[in-house]
């Protein structure tokens, strides 16, 4: 099993401590990777570059960059991939991305840019020896008119060269269940990780949920609704339902778990503890016998 967290570039020198505090309490675990998305537009796309940069000169971490392809040309495309090889980053997640400013707007690519992440991924691969990985909706994405097609163009994406997957963040393990075996069907073996996203705030939680288009369990809404103003009994359900969710998944052959941090480790630190702890369960049983 693979586990992994995924942060984004901080706006503030505030957001920087905060980022920076998550990133050295996750160290000592030798996660196979940290991630650091792309940002919509302008400078939010360099600090990511600066992130990973940082990441491989001052800490023990494989940092694996988000990159997207919208707004960008090929040429400026190209001149990213060169600033994170120069950086020794060695991981590229491709992305096509979203219209900035209305993520549900019509989709517009750069006249000399790409329309879909599969001609990103090429780019990339041929570019140098980068491991490359692809986004999978357990949902679907919120564009694909059916489930053939989404399963279709994700192939195609995998077959021009990803080496796994990282999922959108979703609720219901049955949908990643269900993706997987979808995947598998038209013959593609490529890993697909679950995205898990611990749901402490139930207002946050909601939004990013609806930004993705992730169906959000109706009771678990409704047990944050009721502990709302209560941090704690806040952290406790949603640690409780990550748990469970990341458990089941494993159990299922989930190859590995990506954890959605939001720049801060309390939560994801303490699903990652009771997943382990939950496997060691069963071993340790096993050594007194
Ligand atoms: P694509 O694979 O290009 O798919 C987009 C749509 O086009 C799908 O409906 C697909 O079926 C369809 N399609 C694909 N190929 C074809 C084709 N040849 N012909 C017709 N239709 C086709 N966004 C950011 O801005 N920054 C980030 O850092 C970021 N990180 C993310 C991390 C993860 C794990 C995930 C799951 C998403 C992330 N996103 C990020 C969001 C992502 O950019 C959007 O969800 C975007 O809408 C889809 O990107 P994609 O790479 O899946 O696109």
């Amino acid at each position: 099993m693979t586990f992994s967290f995924e942060f984004f570039p901080p706006k503030t020198p505030r957001g920087e401590r905060t980022l920076w505090d998550a990133i050295r309490r996750v160290e000592p675990l030798a996660p196979d990777f940290v991630s650091v998305t792309y940002g919509a537009g302008g400078s939010s796309r360099e600090r990511t570059v600066e992130v990973t940069k940082r990441l491989v000169t001052e800490t023990t971490l494989r940092p694996v960059a988000h990159l997207t392809a919208v707004g960008h040309s090929v040429a400026e495309l190209r001149h990213i991939i060169g600033q994170y090889a120069d950086a020794g980053v060695r991981d590229v997640l491709v992305l096509r991305g979203d219209p900035p400013g209305d993520p549900g707007g019509p989709w517009v690519p750069h006249p000399e840019g790409f329309t879909h992440a599969h001609e990103l991924v090429r780019l990339v691969k041929e570019a140098g020896e980068f491991g490359v990985g692809v986004a999978a909706f357990p949902e679907r994405h919120p564009r694909s008119p059916d489930w053939d097609s989404d399963v279709r163009h994700f192939v195609a994406k995998c077959r021009a060269g990803a080496d796994y997957a990282i999922t959108q963040m979703f609720f219901h393990v049955e949908d990643y269940l269900r993706l997987r075996d979808r995947v598998a069907a038209a013959g593609c073996d490529t890993p697909i990780v679950p995205e898990i996203m611990p749901a402490t705030d139930v207002r946050q939680v909601a939004r990013f949920a609806e930004l993705s288009g992730a169906a959000f369990p109706e009771a678990l809404a409704h047990r944050l609704e009721a502990a709302a103003g209560d941090q704690d009994a806040g952290h406790r359900i949603g640690v409780e339902h990550a748990t469970a969710m990341a458990e089941r998944l494993l159990a299922e052959g989930a190859p590995g778990l990506h954890y959605i941090t939001l720049n801060r480790s309390t939560a994801t630190l303490d699903i990652h503890r009771n997943v382990l702890n939950s496997r060691r369960a069963p071993h340790a049983l096993a050594t007194h016998r």
